[in-house]
Formats: C-alpha cells, structure tokens, sequence
C-alpha cells in the first residue's frame, strides 16, 4: 500500500530582533503567513519585553512608565500568530542555514534556556544599532548610554538618588553633584536634555527643598559638531539653541571630548566640565555579533551592507532592516539614516515582498521617504522639517503640529502591532490614569 506523502513543511521565516522595525515585521508576517498555515513565523529576542527606542529619553527623564508602555513577546507572539524564542543571536550558520542562540540564565545563575540553533529559510536580521563611544577612555566606566531600558532606568535611579543625597547630606551640593552632561547633540541628547530640565525641577518639587534648581541644578549638551542638531537645516538648530538656552541649558558646541571621568569630561583644549551625571548619545554602530556572522558583509561601521532589496550582499535568504542594515540608496551619497522612521517603512516594505518571495516572485526593491526629523523639547516646543511634501520641497515645522506629528510616530508603530481600536483604547487610558499621578517618576 501506498504510504501517505509527508505534509510539505512550511517555510521557515525567522526575524532576529523585535525592536522598532522587527516587531513590525512579525507581527504582520504572523498575521498573514503564519495564521494561515503557509510559513512558520518566528522572533529571535534577546530581551522579554519590547519598548519603542525613541522613547528612552523620557525614560532616562523620569516622565515615562515604562510599565505602561512596554509589550510581552510571549503575549504578542501568542495573538499574533508567530512563535517566541527568548535568546541572543551569537552566530550563523548559512550553510545549514542556523542561528546560534547562547544560553540564558536567571539572576541566581540557574539556566533558563540552553545555547540551541533555530533553522530558517528566510532569515531577517533587525538587531538594531548600539552606541559609537569611539574608543573615548572612561566612556564604559562613567558614563550611560541609552541603548536598552535597562540602561535608561539605570540613568534614572542615579539621578533620583542623586537628589535625594544632595537633600539629604550635610555639607553644601558640591559642583557637578547635580550636573548631568550629555555628549551629542543628536536627537537623542537634545531632547534628553529639554526632558532633563522639566523632570529634575519636577523631582525637587516633590518636597526636596535643600535643592535649589537654579543654583544646584545644570545641563550641559556637548556637541564636537559647530551646532546642535546638525542633522537638521541651520534654521532648525538655531531655533533648537534658542530654546534650549532659554531653559538655561548650557550648549558646548565644537567640543571634542578625550575622557570621561567619575568627576567630569576633559575637553580637547583643556576644558574640564564638572559632572557627576554622564549620558553618552554621540552616534551609533552596527552591534559587535554582526562582524563575523559567517562571512556576510559589513560597512565601517559595523552595519550589515545590503541591496536594494534589503537582502545581504552575499546571501539571497539573508535580509537586514533598521539600524543594523547599511544601504546607500541609488543616487545618494549616504547611508538611508539609522531612524524609527526607516525601520518602520522596511517593515511594511518586507512584509510584502517576503510574501513574494514565498509565490516564487523576483523581491522588488525598497525606496526610503525621508518624511523629515522632529526633535520633542519635552512640553516647551516641538520642532522639525518635513521632506517630501509640496512636490518634493522641504517645510519646516514647529510647536503644536510638530508635536502632534512627533506623536504620531509612535501611534503608526503601536497601530502596526495592535490595531487601530486597541490602540485608541490604550491612548484615551493612559491619559485618564495620567492626571491621577505624578509626572515624574521618584523611586
Ligand atoms: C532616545 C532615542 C530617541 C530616538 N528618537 C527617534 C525619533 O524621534 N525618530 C526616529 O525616527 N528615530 C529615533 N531614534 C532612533 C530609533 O530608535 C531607531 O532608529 C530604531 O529603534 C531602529 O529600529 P530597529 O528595529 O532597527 O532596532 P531597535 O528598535 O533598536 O530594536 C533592536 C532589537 O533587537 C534586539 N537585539 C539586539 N541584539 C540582539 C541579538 N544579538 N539577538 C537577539 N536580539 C537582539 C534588541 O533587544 C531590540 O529589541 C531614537 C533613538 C533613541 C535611543
């Protein structure tokens, strides 16, 4: 008798990295190939939970709860049809087409999940970017970048306890007790420093009365560029300075900093800035595992390069988005920028075209719009350009439409991962329980 042919298996689909682009990504895919059985959809996560990037800087401010916003993978992967593998990606195998996961541990050293290998047969790598200190001595010691929610909590208990030392000592504030200092002034720094402003003042309210804001309180953005912002027309980073010079927050622009210190940053030139309280923000870098991922290719900075298509030069199942992908678009002379905004147009982007790939359909190639950047001043203003419009001149925007469309980022992302009804539910939530708290986060 005949033996019954064995179900075809389906194609293995597997993206590494849940982050801004990532868990776009698989989210669609489980909506549509994997809820109708024709492929296996799987995320490869370091991390339990997924908070949106942008929003650290509030984090690291003190005026975001991350519990409010943060989303459970298992939960995710659970509605939206794809499976979750908690690991850290440490290597490939292209030739058995493996990703390497390394072992997990808890907090007591007992293992959670052992070092395996997940096969695929597409493979999407989405693992994002992490920060370029440049070799900078004492950057790792003594200061913070923002690159998880670990590290932006961590920030903020520093800063909450600095207070309360600074309230609670004997002696007067000492010079830098309560200085932070931010080096770059990107996005990430710029509008952490607006945010800086509101929250610190907000944390002294609460009844520290030792502090006082004006005199103990400073923030110092240092920039080695000759302007805040320098992604951004001129017009823009002049508006930017005014306003954060109105805040008192104290700009060093053409600044190059040599070292880092527990007391404070040496500036090329000599200049020594007192400060206690460091953040990092000074561009960004391809993560260290991507160097030697079985061959594939890597630009100067440590990003995976890829094709038009968003497939790997050297490997067709291989596609890399977000922060982590280098793509010089025809045409251009500089990589499409490490933004939200990409990511978000790659997710959209290779949802259709690994559908494609599927029907045996040649990948059709990915065009970035730049739609503009927005730097958030905290409440104080929003400003930015927007591209693309008006037949492809650029318009600049600020205060209250800014702020809306800086807003507005975030909703697209939320949107992609829960759907339009959930998402207006959730908004019209947290702005009920908002008024009931404090702004500011104190523990
Ligand atoms: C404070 C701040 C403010 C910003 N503001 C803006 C803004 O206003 N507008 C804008 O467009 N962009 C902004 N950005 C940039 C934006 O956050 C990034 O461009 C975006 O998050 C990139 O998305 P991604 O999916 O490539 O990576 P990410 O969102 O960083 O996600 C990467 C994911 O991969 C996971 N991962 C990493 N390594 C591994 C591994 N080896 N194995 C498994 N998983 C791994 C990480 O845990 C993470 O979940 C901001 C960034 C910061 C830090």
């Amino acid at each position: 008798m005949d033996q019954p042919s064995p179900a075809p298996t389906p194609h293995r689909i597997v993206v590494v990295g849940g982050g801004a682009g990532g868990l776009e990504l698989v989210t669609r895919l489980g909506d549509g190939l994997g809820r109708r059985g024709r492929a296996d959809v799987a995320l490869i996560e370091k991390a339990r939970t997924h908070l949106w990037k942008p929003l650290l800087h509030e984090v690291a401010a003190g005026s975001m709860d991350v519990g409010r916003h943060e989303l459970d993978y298992l939960a995710q992967a659970y509605w939206h049809g794809f499976r979750f593998r908690f690991g850290e990606m440490v290597g490939l195998d292209r030739s058995r087409r493996l990703v390497h996961l390394a072992a997990n541990f808890d907090d007591e050293g007992r293992l959670i999940t052992p070092q395996r290998a997940v096969g695929y047969d597409t493979l999407v790598i989405a693992i994002g970017s992490v920060t370029n200190d440049f070799g900078t001595p004492g950057v790792k010691e003594h200061a913070i970048a923002l690159d998880t929610p670990e590290e932006a909590q961590l920030f903020n208990r520093r800063l909450v306890n600095a207070c309360l030392r600074a309230h609670t000592q004997a002696e007067p504030v000492r010079p830098g007790q309560l200085h932070v200092a931010i080096i770059g002034a990107g996005a990430t720094g710029t509008e952490l420093s607006a945010e800086l402003h509101r929250t610190l003042r907000g944390v002294v309210a609460y009844g520290l009365d030792k502090i006082d804001p004006d005199k103990d309180i400073k923030i110092t953005l240092i920039e080695a560029a000759d302007r805040v912002v320098p992604a951004l027309p001129q017009r823009l980073s002049e508006a930017t300075a005014r306003l954060l010079g109105e805040l008192g927050v104290e700009i060093r622009t053409g600044a190059r900093v040599t070292e880092v210190r527990p007391d404070g940053i040496c500036l090329a030139g000599g200049d020594f800035i007192s400060s206690e309280l460091v953040v990092w923000s000074a561009g960004v870098r391809g993560p260290d595992v991507l160097k030697d991922l079985d061959g594939l290719e890597v630009s100067r900075s440590g990003q995976l390069v890829v094709r038009a298509t968003l497939q790997t030069t050297r490997d067709d199942a291989i596609f890399a988005m977000g922060d982590c992908a280098y793509l010089v678009p025809d045409g251009e002379t500089r990589p499409i920028p490490p933004r939200a905004q990409a990511a978000h147009q790659q997710a959209n982007h290779l949802r259709r075209q690994i559908a494609r790939r599927l029907e045996g359909q040649p990948v059709e190639p990915f065009v970035y719009r730049d739609f503009g950047s927005l730097v958030s001043l905290g409440d104080f203003s929003t400003i930015g350009s927007l591209m693309g419009f008006l037949a492809g001149k650029g318009m600049l925007v600020e205060g209250y439409v800014a702020r809306l469309m800086y807003r507005s980022l975030y909703k697209m992302h939320e949107t992609a991962l829960h759907g339009p009804v959930k998402v207006g539910l959730d908004t019209i939530a947290r702005s009920l329980t908002r008024r009931t708290e404090p702004h500011v986060k104190l523990h």
